[in-house]
């Protein structure tokens, strides 16, 4: 067995559930949590700025409503107001609880799931889940994909009819993958994945120019696309028809992911609305990118909390409405 297939053994062992309450289990470690994130230098009154307090927990049918009352000149702070976490009833363990079964799973998990496992309703869960993605995405725009060779091609992805019926008449989006690999065709590294509201070659030029390094020396491999034809100027293209029955065929990783993410829409999210699957697909992209993460996943995490800002319902279906339109319009 060549190597270049045997990628999977490599990754670290995750955080286990065993392990994630032995850590977060207590209500003190879970405050300690969430101070965390809203204090990454620990407790600071920002009207005094003593380091002290006491920990009042309020009794108002909230369930996660803990207070800090500074010490010295009594002013409060809520543990939760001014993250991603304000305004939410789930308990800090419940909370815990859904940021790891969403980052740590392998490939994903349905908002049913995850609302059985964490003793909420779907809905709430599959709020949290749209969130979670959204931290995902920002965190992918952080990172501009470079690399000396690539696989690209255009996937067709999706689809849900309004209803949630999947099936014939579902419509597809074509979807844009670029894997970096660290030798032709061998060795993946990371990927991008965007959804296109067209085939038109402008849109992928434009988006590509922001997220991907290209400069003359870079080789990249593509199934004989038109769409691509603008990139024989920028970049050393390689565009070929790929044999996919034929073994160490070109594209064989982007192949591989493409077929996990056809097989994660099926099996886990039981198909993808348009208006979802660009957030969908920000969850794809960081699951492969971020494979190789092992057990300190937690602290990960905590760095998008830390940049998040506090995220309402509302303000979560603008951003679809957003894609929404866009798709619309082509
Ligand atoms: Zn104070």
């Amino acid at each position: 067995m060549s190597k270049k297939r045997t990628w999977n053994k490599e990754k670290p062992r995750k955080l286990s559930l065993v392990e994630l309450e032995e850590k977060y289990g207590s209500t003190d470690a879970q405050i300690k949590f969430f101070l965390n994130i809203k204090w990454p230098e620990g407790f600071e009154c920002d009207f005094c700025h003593c380091h002290e307090y006491y920990l009042i927990k309020r009794t108002t049918g909230i369930k996660n409503n803990y207070i800090l009352e500074c010490k010295d000149c009594g002013h409060q702070f809520s543990l939760l107001s001014g993250t991603i976490f304000d305004n939410s009833n789930l308990t800090l363990w419940q909370l815990i609880l859904a940021i790891y079964l969403f980052f740590v799973q392998n490939k994903g998990i349905s908002a049913v799931e995850m609302g059985n496992l964490i003793n909420t309703s779907s809905k709430t869960a599959g709020k949290w889940i749209r969130k979670f993605r959204i931290l995902m995405a920002e965190s992918n725009n952080d990172h501009l994909l470079e690399s000396k060779f690539y696989d690209l091609d255009i996937l067709e992805v999706g689809g849900k009819r309004p209803g949630g019926k999947r099936g014939k008449g579902a419509d597809k989006s074509p979807v844009v993958i670029i894997l970096g690999t660290t030798q032709d065709n061998k060795y993946p590294t990371f990927v991008k994945l965007h959804a296109l509201m067209n085939h038109k070659s402008a849109s992928i030029k434009k988006w590509m120019r922001k997220h991907v390094k290209l400069d003359k020396s870079t080789v990249i491999n593509c199934d004989k696309d038109t769409s691509f034809n603008f990139l024989k100027k920028i970049v050393d293209l390689h565009s070929a028809k790929v044999n996919y029955k034929e073994k160490d065929h070109k594209l064989y990783w982007q192949n591989v992911i493409s077929g996990n993410i056809e097989n994660n829409i099926k099996t886990i999210y039981h198909g993808v609305s348009k208006r979802d699957l660009p957030l969908f697909l920000a969850e794809q992209e960081w699951r492969f990118n971020h494979r190789f993460t092992g057990k300190n996943i937690m602290n990960k995490i905590i760095k998008y909390l830390r940049k998040s800002k506090p995220l309402r319902n509302s303000a979560v279906i603008n951003v679809l409405n957003l894609y929404e339109s866009k798709f619309l319009k082509s």
